[in-house]
């Protein structure tokens, strides 16, 4: 197994400088749990140089409480430096950890250029992509009752449809190597009447642009309470052919590989034998069970 997505910081609590001794400690949570490699994956929005070509990005909808609220988010994640990240990651696989560099990158419509450029001179394993928001509505802060009421006006159908819709522009835009948490718009537990249709577009979404999809344990500490994707979507990459990784998105190292038991009989169930592993964003494959080839 491979845990594809974990973040150093926990949201609201200020970021510290990485070193390779926390690098380490997540790598032997992680060896515990039968993991041979992990991805440190931190949000691309907790990084300075994010804020300077993108931290105007939420001006472009109408002021209100919701965008206050959202500017407010950003600016206070903002603040470690990325190439002090970069630079850390590298070291620890220098020194041997099985890790690989990586960000967990948003879509910002119509800037997804900005964010390739700013990304390209660095040397990221892998990029994932997530969609957290909806416009200036971050969705997914389950525990905010303002932001929460906000299903109600927006309606569960549009919401799923303005997702969606993101995922697939995110898909296309080539930035990124793996759809994390694809189905995250379900995380309230609010579903529409017909999900099938909104899975049928996410899968096709990766089949289309070759991404890989990732199979996240997340899902199983939110409302929604199962895995991301759903049976059905999962389903449907396999029968697209659509590689995937496994992630516990753990923003603690105690999470790291987080009810990895069950991701792995749920991807074995679905009928996959190998993961997607990556290496300077190029695919390689990983047995399920088994050593990575990254590492021998
Ligand atoms: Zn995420
Ligand atoms: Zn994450």
């Amino acid at each position: 197994m491979i845990d594809y997505h974990l973040h150093l910081w926990p949201h609201g609590e200020a970021d510290l400088e990485p070193t390779i001794e926390e690098l380490a400690r997540y790598v032997e949570v992680a060896k515990l749990h039968g993991v041979v490699e992990i991805a440190i994956t931190e949000h691309l929005f907790r990084f300075s140089q994010a804020e300077k070509v993108l931290g105007k990005f939420f001006r472009r909808y109408p002021d209100s409480p919701m965008r206050r609220l959202m500017e407010n988010y950003w600016r206070d994640h903002a603040k470690a430096d990325l190439d002090k990240y970069v630079e850390v990651a590298l070291a620890a696989k220098s020194a041997g950890l099985p890790v690989v560099v990586g960000l967990e990158v948003d879509y910002y419509q119509d800037k997804m250029d900005v964010v390739k450029e700013l990304l390209k001179g660095y040397p990221f394993d892998v990029l994932l992509g997530s969609v957290h928001w909806i416009q200036d509505w971050p969705f997914d802060h389950v525990s905010d009752e303002f932001v929460q009421a906000n299903w109600d006006s927006v309606g569960v159908e549009n919401a799923w449809d303005s997702y969606t819709r993101s995922l697939e522009e995110l898909s296309s835009s080539q930035a990124i190597d793996v759809l994390a948490h694809p189905d995250l718009v379900k995380v309230a537990g609010r579903y529409p009447a017909i999900p099938e249709e909104f899975f049928d577009r996410m899968a096709q979404a990766a089949r289309d642009c070759k991404i890989v999809a990732e199979v996240s344990s997340a899902g199983y500490r939110k409302p929604v309470a199962e895995a991301y994707p759903a049976p059905y979507l999962l389903r449907k990459f396999k029968e697209y052919d659509v590689k995937i990784t496994t992630a516990s998105d753990a923003h603690r190292v105690a999470d790291t590989a987080c009810s990895f038991s069950d991701i792995k009989t749920f991807v074995t169930e679905a009928g996959y034998l190998e993961l997607a592993g990556f290496k300077d964003r190029t695919l390689h494959t990983i047995p399920i069970s088994g050593k990575s080839p990254v590492l021998s």
